[in-house]
């Protein structure tokens, strides 16, 4: 026992004399903004697919294939996110890789298990699995940003305090904003259209009825079948605002309030593309969903 213990200090140890601040690369802005309030003055990781790209499609560049690579931690929403980023992380053999829709108390959804997907067409379109925006759950981001400072506290003990109080002051500032996000959605009673399958958290959690969706959870360009069915759906009742999407073309949603009527709200961000990446990101993007949304649908 005595000599097992001993043998596994001495493992540790290169890693503890060496520990410093690692590299840290992410995903997408979400991501991106909480390990930058984890991390807080110790350092910003890198962000890969920033500039407003959408994250469903892109491609990596060389320089982003050899940070990841040489990353001392890695935090990612998972491959339902960003499948082309699956094997590039698989294969950076260094540091630790976290995909945060796999950790522990994440509150998942599965594609088509609720009402936005009434839509007859989408297990044609292969839509089922886990719903992977689901950072538009605030318990979900709490959950998260402790998983990331323990891994960071881990990695880089010497900073282990500074990762964990950063942690607790953004877990609190995320239950303040949750609470005020419920305040502020109460009164919207009429149901939306939104340019892409991205809102089931949102909706779950501040009791808002999602009518249907122009594009699946893949933000893949719509078909005129699909509109027509979602125009079907519009006119069985129950919609009052169509938002279009930061990153989507928004004639889809424009054609569809002249064909049935709905409002057009303000385009909405829920992956925040057009928001300046950093640690405030989450609570802008959070924030500008749910005034957008009041505006229109309350
Ligand atoms: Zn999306």
């Amino acid at each position: 026992m005595r000599l097992t213990f001993s043998a596994a200090l001495l493992a540790l140890l290169p890693l503890a004399a060496g520990a410093e601040v690692p590299a840290v690369v992410t995903d997408i802005p979400v991501v991106h903004s909480l390990v930058a309030q984890v991390m807080g003055d110790l350092g910003t990781p890198d962000l890969l697919v920033g500039g407003g790209s959408s994250p469903h499609d892109y491609q990596l560049r060389p320089s982003q294939a050899r940070a990841l690579a040489n990353a001392g931690a890695v935090f990612w929403i998972g491959p339902e996110m960003t499948p082309w980023l699956a094997d590039v992380v698989a294969a950076a053999d260094a540091g630790d890789k976290m995909a945060l829709l796999d950790l522990p108390g994440t509150q998942l959804r599965q594609f088509g298990s609720e009402a936005d997907h009434k839509d007859a067409d989408n297990k044609d379109h292969g839509h089922g699995g886990r719903d992977p925006h689901a950072w538009l759950n605030p318990g979900n981001a709490s959950i998260w940003l402790g998983a990331i400072a323990k891994t960071l506290a881990a990695r880089d003990p010497g900073n282990a305090a500074t990762y964990r109080a950063n942690a607790e002051a953004a877990m609190k500032a995320t239950e303040q904003l949750d609470a005020d996000l419920k305040a502020r959605l109460a009164g919207v009673t009429g149901g939306i259209v939104v340019a892409h399958d991205a809102y089931g958290y949102f909706a779950d959690h501040y009791g808002l009825t999602v009518v249907a969706s122009l594009a699946g959870g893949d933000a893949a360009q719509p078909g005129a079948a699909h509109l027509s069915e979602v125009a079907a759906l519009v006119r069985g009742g129950g919609a009052k605002c169509v938002f279009p999407e930061a990153g989507h073309d928004p004639k889809p949603a424009v054609a569809l309030a002249g064909e049935t009527g709905l409002v057009v709200g303000e385009a909405i961000d829920p992956e925040g593309l057009g928001i300046a990446p950093g640690a405030e990101l989450y609570a802008a993007l959070m924030t500008a969903l749910a005034e957008k949304i009041a505006a229109c649908a309350g």
